[in-house]
């Protein structure tokens, strides 16, 4: 009898815990330009040398004037300077305006902005001011996005676009960040065939398209690894032991895809256990359920060692919900888990199961979810219509209208 049908589940917060123990951020950084840097984990904190905006500036096309020169509206005012944006003006006399533009300087002595549709400029020296301002209004006040000092991106954030931005508006041109992490990747299965190497009309019998090798490289790629892609391993005990040895050196973690049940084909425990050691495990998840972590020595050091199942699906979700957070800490980010969200349910789940399950839905515009009708862990189908799954603990059924866990895929894939 399958010596693992019996044992107890392992359930996945503890999976997960277990496996960020032995997560310790690699060492070593690159130096990369900010145009770069989308992605990557910032190593260092970033401190500003100054405060943003550098100084109090309009946020209008007007005329900047002294409130106190205009307590009315009608007020005619001589216009004795003009401040594009780039340029310094001088402090303002009292009585005048300074014609002033978006992003410019407000002058010393100005304490609000005119926007330039309530005036009305007079013989090209004089203007007139339509509107009573308000002190301060249409000014961006100096620091007020960012002072000096203040630290504006923490050590440990995956940059995105946005804090690109932020730091190219502090003067980093350039970024230190957590080194790639190294994968080499194989998928197991001698049924397994390239698309691209045999037509669909001569598959043979049996055979079947390797799916799992296109989504789990194009996941690590956008998790900033650098991946080795080391094909399909045969169903052989010395070819998986080859395999595994020579991935070993040179990468940080091995990530593979089936042949982690106990089954007679299924070779990965035996190879890992001959090479370092393996933890399998039977984790309360569905899909999901097989999963191993291991350890490969190599010269001095080792290597992270994940095991994924074959089916499709169940790989997805392990990969979205195990492998990406250890390849994120690796790289020093802290907050790592995914992070769900309440949503309305737009189905029923009548029959609840023993493992919390991971169900693909799809969010509709009002935000309630609509479920992919074939939860099956091998239809691919389900993942690529999905946009999320629903976290629905283990024994637990689902009405139409219930509050639920959604899980957007930004939070597993991305
Ligand atoms: P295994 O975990 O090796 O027992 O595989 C479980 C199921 O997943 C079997 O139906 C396999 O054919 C299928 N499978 C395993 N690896 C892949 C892969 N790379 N692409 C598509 N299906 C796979
Ligand atoms: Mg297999």
């Amino acid at each position: 009898m399958n010596p693992q049908a019996r044992a107890p589940l392992k359930p996945l917060d503890e999976a997960l815990a277990d496996l960020l123990a032995q997560a310790t951020p690699l060492a070593g950084t690159d130096t990369v330009n900010t145009f770069d840097a989308d992605g990557r984990v910032l190593a260092q904190a970033a401190t500003s040398p100054l405060q943003v905006p550098p100084s109090d500036n309009s946020s209008m096309d007007g005329y900047a004037v002294r409130c106190a020169d205009v307590p009315a509206s009608g007020v005619e005012l001589l216009v004795s300077q003009r401040i594009p944006a780039g340029s310094f003006g001088t402090p303002l006399a009292a009585g005048t305006a300074a014609r002033i533009f978006t992003g410019a300087p407000v002058p010393a002595g100005a304490d609000a902005i005119v926007m330039q549709e309530d005036c009305e400029a007079l013989d090209g020296e004089r203007v007139r001011v339509n509107a009573v301002p308000a002190p301060g209004q249409w000014i961006r006040r100096a620091g007020e996005d960012i002072t000096l000092g203040a630290q504006v991106l923490a050590a440990g954030t995956r940059l995105t676009p946005a804090e690109l931005g932020l730091a190219a508006s502090i003067g980093l041109g350039r970024l230190q960040v957590a080194r790639r992490p190294r994968v080499a990747l194989f998928s197991t299965g001698d049924e397994l065939v390239m698309p691209g190497d045999v037509p669909p009309a001569q598959m043979k019998p049996g055979a079947i398209y390797n799916s799992n090798r296109f989504f789990l490289r194009a996941m690590l790629l956008r998790l900033g690894c650098e991946v080795s892609d080391l094909g399909i391993v045969p169903d052989r005990r010395e070819a998986t032991v080859a395999a595994l040895r020579q991935a070993a050196s040179g990468h940080d973690l091995i990530l593979t895809s089936g042949g982690v049940s106990v089954g007679e084909e299924d070779h990965i425990k035996p190879a890992v256990e001959s090479l370092g050691r393996l933890d399998l495990w039977q984790i309360a998840m569905k899909p999901g359920k097989p999963f191993a972590y291991g350890q490969i020595a190599h010269g001095s050091g080792s290597a992270h060692f994940m095991g994924l199942p074959g089916n499709p699906v169940s790989s997805f979700v392990t990969f979205g919900l195990l492998v990406r957070p250890f390849v994120l800490r690796l790289q020093g980010v802290r907050d790592v888990a995914p992070k769900a969200i309440a949503a309305t349910a737009g189905f029923d789940w009548p029959r609840a199961d023993k493992r919390r399950e991971f169900l693909r839905v799809r969010q509709g515009v009002d935000g309630t979810l609509e479920l992919f009708a074939n939860q099956s862990s091998g239809v691919l189908t389900s993942a690529a219509w999905a946009d999320g799954v629903v976290d629905n603990p283990a024994g637990q059924t689902i009405a139409r209208g219930d509050r639920v866990r959604f899980l957007p895929f930004a939070e597993l894939l991305s």
